[in-house]
């Protein structure tokens, strides 16, 4: 459905924006956000009567896609019968949502802590570790995200974190593996796992073993470019935590539920960590909700003893029968298939075709309905399309990139050169297939500032 064009309504809803909305991430005076009138599965519009295929879930949490009939019904099923409890008691939607959810992790996690969104989570699972081991030391990967709030940036690996790096006490980081940025150290998958695992160690061991309390890892890194890991390096550092107490923390705040194509990426690798956050997906970001799955080891840790942490809004029952219902759509709908299904028929030999066609494409990396497209000004080289970070005219050919998508009716996800092909779970193989065409037209501009 599209309502009708109503400019008016637009500038208003913009004016009101620019006027007092405080965007995160964002130099206030240089944004130009556009006024949303509405969304419906894997599209929304605007009030000019502009409507987009949405190739980013939101910030990749629309895994079922937008506005589908039964989450908003039981939202609002919800809130007439009890729209908010305080998190002490036993509520049905909080105890179903969280007993769905452990259904769903991997191996034996199975106590579920709730918080607002994937940065508490993180910041929550951090402190679970540090408590569970009296060790005060988090590991965690350059080029990765964990969360905007100041543990969580902290323990990110991109140069976000710069601006409060005063709080990394106690947070150290290392390479993880990625293949096409290695290549003068490895030259195959196996090579490169190799040499991450082996630059793990020796991290653990010069900064001391029995002072880490946490890796905290994504099982496939997101924000920083979809590096899906070599096969065996999840289950090398699952080894090193056990070898050294270590408490092993995968982070599937955008990886899990359905986007990889399996319900956690950790079961892409046969992986079990000791704790897992997650968020977005859970419940497609209807009402805002994170968690950390919780093994019993560490859960045992608070048996007799307080877990010193909490939220007011923690398993919000508006937020966990968003849930509930996300998750019985996605079982009903086989939403975790048709990811793997659309992902590997249709996204995968697609985006390979334009790597083919289109010089500006550097690789092309990802699984199930999680792609990242490297741009690249030279081939060769792999000199990325734009410097890291870059603004005004050095983001030129990004924002060109960004222009022709939109201008073919594609509103693509962006992140320094890279393209992240990232559409709800529930995409269907038409639009797919409308979204690659959409590519392939921005991609030729992108290819003009090739060399
Ligand atoms: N962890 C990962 C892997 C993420 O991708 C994100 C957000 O993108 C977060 C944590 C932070 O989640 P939130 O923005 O809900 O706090």
């Amino acid at each position: 459905m599209i309502p009708q064009t109503d400019p008016q309504a637009g500038a208003a809803v913009k004016a009101a924006d620019r006027a007092h909305v405080f965007h995160s991430w964002s130099a206030q005076e240089l944004i130009d956000p556009l006024a949303v009138a509405g969304a419906e599965g894997s599209y929304f519009w605007d009030y000019d009567g502009n409507r987009y295929l949405d190739f980013t879930s939101g910030l990749v949490f629309t895994n079922i896609g937008y506005q589908h009939p039964k989450v908003v019904a039981a939202i609002q099923e919800q809130a007439a019968t009890l729209a908010t409890f305080a998190p002490a008691f036993a509520v049905e939607a909080r105890s179903e949502a969280a007993r769905l959810i452990a259904r769903r992790t991997p191996g034996d996690l199975d106590k579920i802590f709730f918080t607002n969104g994937g940065a508490d989570a993180v910041e929550h699972a951090v402190r679970m570790a540090r408590l569970h081991t009296g060790r005060p030391k988090v590991l965690s990967a350059y080029r990765s995200y964990h969360g905007g709030t100041q543990q969580a940036v902290n323990i990110t690996g991109d140069p976000r974190r710069w601006a409060s790096d005063s709080g990394a006490a106690g947070v150290v980081h290392f390479w993880a593996p990625f293949l096409y940025r290695s290549r003068f150290y490895a030259e195959t998958e196996q090579q490169e796992c190799e040499r991450a695992l082996e630059h793990l160690e020796t991290t653990i061991a010069f900064e001391g073993p029995g002072t880490i309390a946490a890796i905290v890892l994504e099982t496939i890194p997101g924000t920083a470019g979809i590096m899906v890991p070599p096969r065996d390096y999840l289950a090398g550092v699952r080894e090193l935590c056990d070898k050294h107490g270590i408490v092993f923390v995968l982070d599937e705040v955008m990886a899990g539920f359905g986007r990889t194509g399996a319900w956690f990426a950790a079961e892409l690798f046969d992986v079990v960590p000791d704790l897992m956050t997650f968020a977005k997906g859970v419940n497609s970001g209807y009402v805002p909700l994170g968690g950390v799955a919780i093994s019993p080891r560490i859960a045992e840790t608070f048996g007799r003893r307080p877990y010193p942490g909490g939220l007011t809004y923690s398993g919000h029952p508006l937020a966990c029968a968003a849930a509930v219902a996300t998750l019985e759509v996605m079982a009903e709908e086989g939403v975790v298939a048709n990811a793997a299904v659309i992902g590997a028929q249709v996204i995968e030999p697609g985006l390979r075709a334009l790597a083919e066609r289109h010089p500006s494409v550097g690789e092309v990396r990802g699984v199930g309905m999680f792609w990242a497209l490297e741009l690249v000004r030279n081939r060769e080289t792999r000199e990325p399309l734009v410097p890291y970070n870059a603004t005004g005219e050095a983001n030129a050919p990004m924002a060109a990139f960004a222009a022709a998508a939109k201008a073919h009716g594609l509103w693509p996800f962006i992140n320094m050169n890279r393209t992240h092909v990232v559409p709800p779970c529930t995409i269907t193989e038409a639009e797919a297939k409308e979204g690659l065409a959409a590519l392939d037209a921005a991609l030729s501009v992108a290819d003009e500032y090739t060399v």
